[in-house]
């Protein structure tokens, strides 16, 4: 094989950053403040389930105090925000995430509403979403901070270069997008109404895939010396991960590019942890905090 990219290798930064947050929240234990999150889950979807487990687990490792609270499938809207404003209101608690895809009965719009912003540790409120819209400083998504801190690692440059993404999602595509364009970075936004795709992503020097159809993006789409970063997460028939990128083919002509898995999906939970933190020293620091 061919291969020329170099690997950007997401578990060890992953690692890294989690080593990293591990020595703050030691430090910040002699400030009085311990970092807390409580998970919300709803149902028993096996991924679910699997997730939040995993992110228990890394709270652990960090010294972040952890909390589940797993709610029965038949649980009412009403209970649910009712445990949420609860949390909201929980000193021990400085981030609250509610694992999505929650059951259709509950309205997701509400119960990401009623998070309160500076406990929104998936960044998902309307205003975390308009403070990065606007430039303000807040709490961004996971997926997206996690890709910027890679390329930030790897001392890729972002400013003036034309970045390609593909996928428009609230979670990934359209967060992403915005934290490139802060950085100065020119920014293209492709989905399923995108005429000349092939086109427009040969233009590329940063690549983004965050689509989740197995490599929908060939070698011929990629220019060469591109960075690309691949998100998708696809499960083949044969069991394996796959991402969105033909990874073989896209290795011959890019520059850089993150392997799936061992890419962008180790990173999101440690930026889980990273904003944990952040919202908890937030909240300690305010000069009205309650302690
Ligand atoms: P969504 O399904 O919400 O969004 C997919 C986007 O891709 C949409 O904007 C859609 O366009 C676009 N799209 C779909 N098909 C095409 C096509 N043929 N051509 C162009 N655009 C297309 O997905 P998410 O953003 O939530 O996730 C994307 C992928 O990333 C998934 O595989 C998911 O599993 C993975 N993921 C990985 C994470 C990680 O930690 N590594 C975290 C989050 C997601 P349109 O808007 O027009 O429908």
């Amino acid at each position: 094989m061919n291969m020329t990219a170099k690997i950007i290798d997401g578990k060890a930064v992953a690692k890294h950053i989690r080593e990293n947050i591990a020595k703050e929240v030691e430090k910040l234990r002699h400030e009085g403040i311990h970092p807390g999150l409580a998970v919300v889950l709803v149902g028993s979807n096996p991924a679910s389930m699997i997730y939040v487990r995993n992110k228990g687990e890394a709270c652990k490792a960090a010294g972040i105090y952890s909390e589940e609270h797993r709610l029965p499938e038949d649980t009412t809207e009403a209970e649910l925000l009712k445990l949420i404003d609860k949390l909201n209101n929980d000193n021990r608690i400085h981030g609250i995430l509610v694992q999505l895809p929650l059951p259709e009965r509950i309205n997701k719009e509400n119960v990401l509403k009623a998070i309160s912003p500076e406990k929104d540790v998936d960044g998902f409120h309307e205003i975390n979403m308009g403070r990065l819209m606007t430039g303000h400083d807040g709490l961004v998504p996971c997926t997206p901070l996690g890709i910027i801190k890679l390329l930030e690692h790897y001392h890729i440059p972002v400013e003036g270069k034309n970045a390609v993404i593909v996928g428009r999602s609230n979670i990934v595509g359209k967060p992403v997008a915005l934290m490139l364009l802060q950085r100065n970075a020119t920014v293209t936004i492709c989905h399923t109404r995108t005429k000349n795709m092939s086109e427009l992503c040969r233009q590329a020097d940063i690549l983004i895939a965050a689509v989740g159809r197995s490599h929908m993006i060939s070698g011929d789409m990629i220019k060469d010396g591109a960075v690309v970063v691949d998100v998708g997460i696809n499960r083949q028939d044969s069991g394996k991960l796959v991402g969105d990128v033909d990874f073989e083919a896209a290795s011959e002509k890019a520059s850089w590019i993150t392997p799936v898995p061992g890419g962008v999906g180790p990173m999101t939970i440690a930026m889980l942890l990273y904003n944990t933190v952040k919202a908890a020293k937030h909240i300690a620091r305010q000069p009205m905090a309650h302690k």
